[in-house]
């Protein structure tokens, strides 16, 4: 059984490793980007308030958020298996919310991992992407918008989760295939 919380700023690449390292383990992938993209998608009422942050590189209100989060874990597959949970918690309320929310349902996150890029290469990184899957928020302004969020909003739970005692730090800026494996080794 394994649990894991995914941190690192936009363009770090978790999301490409949570899916390999979610694969690899046999356990879900819980994506809130994924899970919101494919809301704006839909034209549900939870992607049409998302839509507008989303597109402005802020955050989404949490209110949309915390009981996605409540049934997506309470699910068979995640509840029997474990979890990568990748873009989420991204401020200190929602960490706050993730930590009496495992308490009430009996389970414990075993490491949050942030995987470190530096910041000049962040950018790179996310124009590059933004030409290969044309993501309505990797324009340079949004792009510069959402590494201004993570910084203010979601580095803080690098210190919070290293003072419960489960932060491990990656280096994200390596070949992918090295930082697969580095992460593999970490949880395996
Ligand atoms: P991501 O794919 O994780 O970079 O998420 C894309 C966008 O979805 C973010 O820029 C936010 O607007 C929104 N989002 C994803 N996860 C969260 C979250 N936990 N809290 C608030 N907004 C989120």
């Amino acid at each position: 059984m394994t649990r894991l919380i995914f941190l690192g700023a936009p363009g770090a690449g978790k999301g490409t490793q949570a899916q390999l390292l979610a694969q690899s383990c046999g356990i879900a992938h819980i994506s809130t980007g994924d899970i919101l993209r494919a809301e704006v998608k839909a034209q549900s009422e939870l992607g049409l308030k998302a839509r507008s942050n989303m597109d402005k590189g802020e955050l989404v209100p949490d209110s949309l958020l915390l009981d996605m989060i409540r049934g997506r874990l309470s699910q068979a597959d995640a509840v029997s298996a474990g979890w990568i949970l990748d873009g989420f918690p991204r401020n200190v309320a929602q960490a706050e919310f993730l930590d009496r929310l495992l308490t009430d349902i009996g389970q414990k996150c075993d490491l949050a991992i942030d995987l470190h890029v530096p910041q000049e290469r962040l950018v790179e990184r996310l124009l590059n992407r933004a030409t290969i899957q044309n993501r309505p928020d990797d324009t340079e302004e949004v792009i510069r918008r959402r590494l201004v969020v993570y910084e203010e909003q979601t580095a803080p739970l690098i210190d919070y989760y290293q003072l419960e005692g489960i932060l491990r730090s990656v280096d994200g800026d390596r070949e992918l295939a090295e930082v697969t494996h580095h992460l593999e080794a970490l949880v395996k």
